[in-house]
C-alpha cells in the first residue's frame, strides 16, 4: 500500500501533457468505403459510447476475430477526444475501443472491419513478437486504455500508468468480446507481443501496481479488480456540475469555450480545470485556429464576454462578443491561421473580470493568467510567433 501511495502522490503532481504518439501506424493499407454500423449499445454490462468512422478502418477480408489486442494511447487524452480525433481525418492508424480515464467506452471502428493497430515490422532489440505474423490487422479487435504520465513520456518511460477505472473497464470488455468472439485467454495479447513495440507500456515496462500478468489474472476471474477510487489527478479539482469535465466557477459566473483545431470545432468547455484533457480546449502539439467564448446565462446576470485573438506574424483581428455557437462566423480567428495570443474580457457585469491563459505548441507548462486588467507581457495570452495549443478561459471575482 505505501508504494501505491506513494505512486498515487506522484501521480497527483503530473501536470505535464503534450505531444501526440500514437501506436505503429500502417502506411498504405486500402480503405474500404462501408458503411457505418452501429453495434451492440453495450458488451458485459458497459456502455458502448460511439463515433464510428470508416476513413481509418478497412476490411477483414473474410478472416475472422481470433486475436484481442491491448494498447495504450501513447499520449495523455480522453476516450471521447481520441475517438473524435480519428473520426475526422486519414491518421493512418486506429483502433476499436478507447477506455478512457473513469472507464467510459468509445468505440471508433466496428468490429466487422479491420482497423489499423497491429501492422508494420517487428521491432528489433525487444523480446517481444511472439505472434508475429499470426495476429494481424485483419484478424484482431484492438483496445486502447487513456494513459497518464506522472512525467516522461518516452516510449520507455516508467511514469505513464493507469487509472484502475481504466483497467477494470478494460478488463470487461476483453472479457465481454473474448465470449462474443470465441477468443480464448491465450490469445489476450499487447501489442508487444505482436511487433515488440512497448505497447500498451505499463503492461510491458511492468511499473504499474498492475501487471501484465495480473491483468489477465482479471481478465480470467482469478484476481479480483483494482479498487476504484476515482481519478489519480482529478480528485481535489474535479467538477461538481459541469458535465463535460470542466470546474465549477469559483466566482458563480461560468464561462463556456472551444477551440477550433485541425479542421473542426473541439467539444465546449465549461470553466477549467487543471489536469485532464477536458479541463481546457485544445489538443496538444496542435495549434490552435478559432476561438469562441461566452458566458453562461443571461445578460444581466452574468454579462458579456469579449475575446479577441492575435494571428501568428499577423495582428489583432477584431473582438468578438458572446460567441453562442448560434451563427457561424462568431468566432475569432480564421480557419487554418495560427493563434499567438488571445484576450478576453467581460462587460456589462460589474464585480468580475476575465481570465484567460494558454499553452504553446513548443513546450510544456502553461503561461501565467492573463487578465483583462493585466499590462505588460501578460496583457495577452501567449508569444508572439508560437503557435497555442491548449486555452483555459475563468471569470473571477475582482
Ligand atoms: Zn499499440
Amino acid at each position: 500500500m505505501l508504494t501505491k501511495r506513494n505512486k498515487l502522490l506522484k501521480r497527483v503532481r503530473a501536470v505535464a501533457l503534450a505531444a501526440v504518439l500514437f501506436c505503429t501506424p500502417v502506411i498504405g493499407t486500402i480503405v474500404v468505403a462501408s458503411p457505418i454500423r452501429a453495434e451492440a449499445a453495450t458488451i458485459n454490462g458497459l456502455q458502448i459510447n460511439q463515433k464510428l468512422q470508416t476513413i481509418n478502418a478497412s476490411s477483414r477480408y473474410g478472416n475472422d476475430v481470433k486475436y484481442i489486442v491491448v494498447h495504450y494511447t501513447g499520449a495523455p487524452g480522453s476516450a471521447v477526444n481520441n475517438a473524435t480525433y480519428f473520426a475526422n481525418g486519414y491518421r493512418g492508424a486506429s483502433a476499436h475501443y478507447f477506455v478512457g480515464y473513469n472507464g467510459e467506452i468509445w468505440q471508433s471502428v466496428s468490429d466487422n472491419l479491420a482497423a489499423w493497430s497491429v501492422g508494420g515490422n517487428k521491432y528489433l532489440g525487444t523480446k517481444g513478437g511472439s505472434v508475429y505474423g499470426k495476429c494481424t490487422n485483419y484478424n484482431s479487435i484492438n483496445i486502447e486504455m487513456c494513459v497518464r504520465t506522472s512525467g516522461s513520456r518516452s516510449d520507455t518511460s516508467k511514469d505513464w500508468y493507469f487509472e484502475n477505472a481504466t483497467i477494470n473497464s478494460t478488463v470487461k470488455l476483453v472479457q465481454g468480446l473474448m465470449k462474443k468472439y470465441d477468443v480464448p485467454l491465450s490469445r489476450v495479447v499487447r501489442h508487444y507481443d505482436v511487433v515488440g513495440k512497448y505497447c500498451p507500456n505499463p503492461f510491458v515496462l511492468n511499473d504499474d501496481p498492475v501487471t501484465w500478468s495480473s491483468f489477465k489474472s482479471m481478465v480470467a476471474g482469478d484476481q479480483n479488480l483494482p479498487e476504484d477510487s476515482g481519478s489519480s489527478i482529478e480528485v481535489s479539482t474535479k467538477p461538481s456540475t459541469p458535465s463535460n469535465g470542466g470546474s465549477t466557477a469559483a466566482s458563480g459566473v461560468n464561462v463556456r469555450y472551444q477551440a477550433y483545431v485541425n479542421g473542426q470545432w473541439l467539444p465546449w468547455v465549461t470553466n477549467y480545470n487543471n489536469v485532464s484533457s477536458d479541463g481546457y480546449a485544445g489538443i496538444p502539439c496542435k495549434a490552435i485556429t478559432g476561438l469562441k467564448a461566452y458566458t453562461v446565462g443571461s445578460q444581466s446576470a452574468v454579462g458579456n464576454l469579449q475575446y479577441r485573438v492575435h494571428l501568428q506574424g499577423g495582428q489583432w483581428l477584431s473582438w468578438v462578443t458572446d460567441a453562442s455557437g448560434k451563427t457561424p462566423n462568431d468566432y475569432a480567428g480564421i480557419y487554418g491561421h495560427v493563434i499567438d495570443g488571445i484576450q478576453v474580457r467581460l462587460i456589462n457585469k460589474s464585480g468580475y473580470h476575465a481570465e484567460v491563459r494558454v499553452q504553446l505548441t513548443d513546450r510544456t507548462g502553461w503561461l501565467s493568467w492573463s487578465s483583462q486588467y493585466s499590462t505588460g507581457a501578460d496583457a495577452y495570452a501567449g508569444i508572439y510567433g508560437i503557435g497555442i495549443d491548449r486555452v483555459q478561459i475563468r471569470i473571477v471575482k475582482n
